[in-house]
């Protein structure tokens, strides 16, 4: 075996399982990378993205100093290169950033200012983040790219137990005895999660039944595939829950004990059958009945889901029929059962647990309450705290579309790639006037940008990411930054320092840490959750789970055992809402979007890693049935059109897609596929309607 000079172990920056790696490094930069047999969540697993993915870190376009816009203040805000900007010192940079943040503040009121922290930076970074925006801006106006994936699903879990985080733990699936994965094609978007999905299967014998209008690898695997249209979720759930309460299958002891509002909820399915929602999905009565009782009837059952379920303009009710029918069957609260939202980001679990979201301190302690904010103001040494909620991803990309926020603070995010119809969000992004961006390379919103403040990738710090399973595992420097670049969490407390001079505040104290592992420990301090982990005991134990509020506990794999945050779980009714864009003759097909195995989301990252030689461009997935209709061949180049806009991308011809359903990844800047999508938004969780846009595909030269 090839002897290197030292193996850092940390964690995995692309999704949400969490993996642990080893980095083998020589002369500062990371020579290959291995799994570690015995540790979770992983046990020696990694997909392409964490085995050969991470080289992007070594990539020459990092941005190495500090850069600003040659052309400042000049008029139209364009895309520039780096040839747009000039090199900057760190003092003449974050001055200026200081002194338009504060400007910002005097002039139209900190409200006038838009933040986003980021799901790939870690909890330190953004807890350092959102003291900043809270403490010294005094703006609640911070939100990050959850809103954009699973919005929905903490607003119906939330609404349904208390809690939106994932119940069980990764390693809980090998007790599994039935499972459901519906919207999730957890092959490509979790791929270590999903070789344990299928050994449950192979190994163990478990039952899985997959609910999802795209045939994804895990079909070949389950026990039922229920392949149902578009946009009718919540249609399959009410069904299968009519079959559990008509053959009273429902476990009545759960029901009494840990629920509320059964007797309306009942009440709600009588006519929900599976012939009248076979009408609405296309789903035979027949496997929706076998579903639910398989469902029911098993000993211990859980269901996962991903994006599918969530970016939808009913994804808070998709959510919510989901956590309906585990109520109903008591499927919570014991291992390898419960309600696993599957998180996208490696950390997006942790930026909204570290208090990134416009609504909520750390700990998902809300703003509005008197007692909280009293409690973090003292901590903070600070006064004034705003009490008001602030906007969310998209509801501040209207606001600078209205001209009510002109200045944008992004770490870390890339909106001119994630937004739907991004020709509308460019134009509300070309109206801001100030914007400073933290990030590692210039991709398409830093090339908006005035201010750009180069930041480190996972390789190059400190600090902590929690996985999909709330599982808090540190990582740990392991190659020195190229040029002047800096600790994200460094940046916004320097940042922070020199914005209270101009303010003219009086100095809080609360932006002097000198270490990751002090981040932790002030926030663990005033997250109840948190109260009992520290970067010392995760350096000991691999990682703890929360809640562990305090040293001798144990962390909590899985949630619920004895009660739910809210108390009692709540049934809810729901309405079949379809309302979405439909299908015309103009626009005959239905485009739905998503990740592929090698590239990860806005391609930041995995563009400029040795994944992009293999899975180079974009291309739009349709039915060979389709293909043979319209006279289409494999890789050949057409135009994909929305009402929205125009795209070019390149046809594979494959099953995956049901006939008149296509499928195109989100990853390709060239091909950006959220030109085609649409602003229509969750009523409650604001997540944009991403699976469901109508396009017509044509020839192109
Ligand atoms: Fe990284 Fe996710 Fe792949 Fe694991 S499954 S190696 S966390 S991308």
């Amino acid at each position: 075996m090839m002897k290197h000079e030292k193996t850092v172990r940390t964690t995995c920056p692309f999704c949400g399982v969490g993996c642990q790696l080893d980095l083998s490094i020589d002369q500062g930069r990371i020579v290959s990378v291995s799994a570690p047999e015995n540790a979770a969540p992983n046990f020696g697993r990694l997909c392409a993205k964490g085995r050969f993915g991470t080289d992007y870190v070594h990539h020459p376009s990092r941005i190495r100093t500090p850069l600003i816009r040659k052309n400042l203040d000049s008029g139209k805000r364009t895309p520039v290169g780096m040839e747009g900007f000039r090199e900057a010192s760190w003092d003449e940079a974050l001055d200026l950033a200081a002194e338009r943040l504060s400007l910002a503040v005097k002039t139209q009121g900190a409200d006038s200012i838009g933040t986003f922290c980021s799901a790939k930076a870690t909890n330190e970074d953004t807890y350092i983040f959102q003291k900043f925006v809270r403490g010294i801006l005094k703006t609640n106006n911070i939100d990050h790219c959850a809103r954009l994936c699973h919005a929905a699903s903490v607003a119906g879990l939330q609404k349904a137990i208390g809690s939106s985080a994932m119940s069980n733990a990764i390693a809980e699936m090998k007790n599994l005895d039935v499972f459901i994965v519906t919207g999730s094609n957890t092959t490509e978007t979790h791929p270590v999660i999903s070789t344990f999905l299928k050994e449950a299967v192979v190994k163990n014998g478990a039952k899985l039944i997959v609910i999802d209008p795209r045939k994804i690898e895990l079909s070949g695997f389950a026990a039922l595939h229920l392949q149902h249209r578009p946009g009718t979720d919540v249609a399959v759930y009410q069904a299968m829950a009519n079959v559990v309460v008509t053959e009273e299958l429902e476990n009545r002891s759960f029901i009494d004990r840990r629920t509320e509002n059964f007797e309306m909820y009942r009440k709600s399915l009588e006519g929900f059958t599976p012939e009248l929602a076979e009408s609405i999905t296309g789903v035979k009565a027949v496997l929706i009945r076998e579903a639910a009782r398989m469902y029911a009837e098993a000993e211990r059952a859980a269901v996962y889901w991903g994006m599918g379920i969530s970016q939808s303009v009913h994804g808070t009710d998709n959510t919510l029929s989901i956590a309906n029918l585990a109520l109903l069957c008591g499927h919570l609260g014991k291992p390898g059962t419960g309600l696993n939202p599957l998180r996208g980001q490696n950390n997006v679990q942790g930026c909204s647990d570290s208090g990134g979201l416009p609504g909520i301190f750390p700990g998902y302690q809300s703003v509005a309450d008197a007692e909280i904010q009293k409690k973090f103001e003292e901590k903070w040494n600070v006064t004034g705290l705003s009490k008001t909620a602030g906007l969310t991803v998209l509801e501040m990309s209207d606001a600078a579309g209205k001209g009510d926020i002109d200045t944008y603070l992004i770490m870390g995010e890339n909106p001119m790639m994630s937004e739907p119809d991004l020709n509308t969000a460019r134009k509300h992004f070309e109206q801001l006037k100030t914007i400073i961006i933290v990030d590692i390379f210039l991709n398409e919103s830093g090339a908006y940008g005035d201010i750009i403040l180069p930041a480190v990738p996972f390789a190059e710090k400190d600090g902590t990411f929690t996985n999909s399973d709330r599982r808090v595992q540190l990582i740990r420097k392991a190659v020195p930054s190229p040029g002047e670049a800096q600790t994200d969490w460094r940046i916004i407390q320097d940042l922070a320092l020199r914005v209270e001079k101009k303010l003219g505040l009086p100095p809080s104290g609360g932006f002097a840490f000198q270490s990751a592992s002090e981040v932790w420990d002030e926030m663990s301090g005033l997250v109840p959750a948190f109260g009992g982990i520290s970067h010392q005991r995760i350096d000991r134990e691999g990682g703890v789970h929360w809640p562990c509020p305090d040293p001798a506990h144990p962390g909590t794999p899985y949630l619920f055992a004895d009660s739910f945050p809210r108390g009692r779980g709540l049934f809810t009714v729901l309405d079949c809402r379809l309302e979405s864009e439909r299908t015309s003759s103009a626009y005959p097909y239905l485009l739905s979007t998503g990740r592929v195995l090698y590239h990860w989301h806005g391609g930041t990252m995995t563009r400029r890693s040795v994944l992009d030689k293999i899975y180079p461009e974009s291309v739009v997935e349709m039915n060979p049935l389709d293909a043979e209709a319209e006279g289409y061949e494999e890789g050949q180049r057409v135009s994909v059109s929305s009402r929205r806009g125009t795209i070019i991308s390149r046809i594979k011809i494959t099953e995956r897609s049901p006939m008149g359903v296509v499928f195109m990844p989100i990853h390709f800047a060239e091909s950006p596929v959220n030109e085609l999508t649409k602003d229509l938004r969750d009523p409650e969780a604001k997540i944009p309607d991403f699976k469901q846009s109508a396009v017509r595909i044509a020839a192109a030269g």
